[in-house]
């Protein structure tokens, strides 16, 4: 079984703290391919997260990027929740 969007969006962030492995990284990657959404989410994240690092390590990347990115998320998200 593959891990459904929101799993991966917990694994997204959890990939940019701590790359995945094994897998939990396959199933992770599998489902990108098949999900433009949290394909888009991912690649969103990957972005921030660039970001965030050139603005200097006073913050906590994680943190930030949970805050900026949890909204656009469910914005992304909001789109497809009809099929539920
Ligand atoms: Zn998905």
């Amino acid at each position: 079984m593959l891990p459904n969007c929101k799993q991966v969006a917990e694994q997204v962030s959890e990939n940019i703290d701590q790359p995945l492995t094994g897998m939990r990284w396959l199933k992770f990657k599998w489902h990108l391919l098949l999900c433009a959404y949290c394909r888009r989410y991912n690649k969103q994240l990957v972005i921030s997260s660039k970001t965030v690092e050139s603005m200097g390590d006073e913050l906590q990347p994680s943190q930030v990027l949970r805050e900026n990115v949890t909204r656009s998320y469910q914005e992304i998200h909001c789109e497809h929740k009809h099929d539920n």
